[in-house]
């Protein structure tokens, strides 16, 4: 009885040792599925969080605005290429400080009013090196958070073209005041003189009247050639492009000037070869044409000749010139003629009615039609400025 009991016993716990030991392997398994999975998730996580910061980190350098961050120490913490590229900054300047990284003292003075003052602060800044460059900027405090102070965040733009295009406009608005004022004041002379006597002269009178025309007909060049200028620029004055014959709008360019060329005595010769075809709005073309045929009778010698020609170019282009055998331009003129109000000399182009803006005019139709224009001149044996249009 004993033994069976003692066998059933034993039976029962080997039984149970057994289920035992399986449910501790099946623990065992269970464990080690949940580590693995465990670390999976983990893996998972930490690549993701990678992507994340490689993603935050490709935006941060791609940004055109320069950015840089400093902690509360003012040291360098993190700076972007644009940042890096506008400073011409070496490599690595993390742990800098910002003299030692950008050497601007307005930099230095700008982040340490940011931390003082705890508000977001904008300067300007102009950069002689690389090359030069002005800078807005905006810094701000950044906070942790529980709102304390960690360092500065500055924002560089860069605003370099929007200062010249200002400056162009300054100075333009200053010229063109310029230009306005002085033929209104010899106007405003001439006719004080004539009415304080000089109108009973018989000498004098017709005169006076003559010159005071002469300068309200400056006055009216001046504001059609503003006025021209401001339609090509604004996109009002739309080009048309037709299939034109150069060497018909040459000969009409010709005969409408004949006074001026009989007037001093220069020989006009339309050279432009007969079948001369080109893509160009034919009003257009007349003014370039125009301009550059009068400028060569204003500024060429008496006596002299005027040369209008043309032949094919390269790339489906025809060149066309206008050529005189004048005095020509100086070298360190020739670069700036085509510049609005730029003259070689000043009182010869007032005394002949010039504006000063013709070149920039013919300079901006023939760009508009896809071309180029430029000159050659060797001073003391004339001046020819060539241009470009497409063959027609
Ligand atoms: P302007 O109304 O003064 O003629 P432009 O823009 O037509 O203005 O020309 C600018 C300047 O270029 C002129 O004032 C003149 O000094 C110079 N210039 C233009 N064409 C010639 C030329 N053929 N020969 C010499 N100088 C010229």
């Amino acid at each position: 009885m004993w033994p069976a009991l003692a066998l059933m016993a034993m039976a029962a716990l080997i039984g149970g040792l057994a289920w035992a030991r399986r449910r501790l392997a099946r623990l065992g398994e269970e464990l080690g599925r949940q580590q693995r999975e465990n670390l999976r998730l983990q893996v998972e996580q930490t690549q993701a969080m990678t992507r994340e910061t490689g993603r935050q980190e490709a935006l941060f350098h791609s940004m055109t605005e320069g950015v840089l961050v400093l902690d509360a120490q003012g040291r360098v913490q993190l700076v972007n290429q644009a940042c890096r590229r506008l400073f011409n900054l070496p490599a690595d300047v993390r742990g800098q400080t910002v003299m030692e990284a950008f050497r601007q003292h307005e930099l230095l003075e700008l982040t340490d009013r940011t931390l003082a003052e705890g508000r977001v602060l904008g300067a300007e800044l102009t950069l002689a090196r690389p090359e030069n460059r002005s800078l807005q900027v905006n810094s701000s405090v950044f906070l942790d958070a529980q709102q304390r102070s960690q360092g500065t965040i500055l924002v560089f733009h860069d605003v370099t073209r929007l200062r010249q295009l200002e400056n162009t406009r300054r100075e333009f608005v200053a010229n063109v005041s310029h230009e306005l004022r002085t033929p209104l004041s010899m106007i405003k002379g001439f006719v004080e003189t004539l009415i304080d006597g000089a109108k009973d002269d018989p000498a004098l009178c017709p005169r006076f009247l003559k010159t005071i025309e002469k300068h309200t007909d400056r006055l009216t060049y001046l504001i059609e050639d503003l006025l021209t200028i401001s339609r090509l620029e604004s996109g009002e004055l739309v080009m048309n492009p037709l299939r034109v014959d150069a060497r018909e709008v040459a000969q009409k360019v010709k005969d409408d000037l004949r006074p001026l060329a009989d007037e001093k005595a220069v020989k006009v010769d339309n050279r432009v070869p007969e079948g001369t075809w080109v893509r160009a709005d034919p009003d257009r073309l007349q003014q370039v044409l125009l301009n550059l045929t009068e400028n060569a009778l204003k500024y060429g010698r008496r006596q002299g000749e005027v040369v209008l020609a043309a032949q094919p170019a390269p790339e489906g282009q025809v060149r066309l010139w206008v050529a005189d055998d004048g005095p020509g331009i100086p070298p360190e003129a020739q670069s700036r003629v085509f510049e609005r109000f730029y003259r070689v000399d000043r009182a010869r182009s007032r005394e002949t009615g010039g504006t000063g803006l013709g070149l920039a005019i013919v300079k901006h139709i023939v760009q508009s039609h896809g071309g180029q224009v430029w000159l050659e001149s060797v001073p003391g044996e004339g001046a020819t400025f060539y241009f470009t249009l497409p063959a027609g």
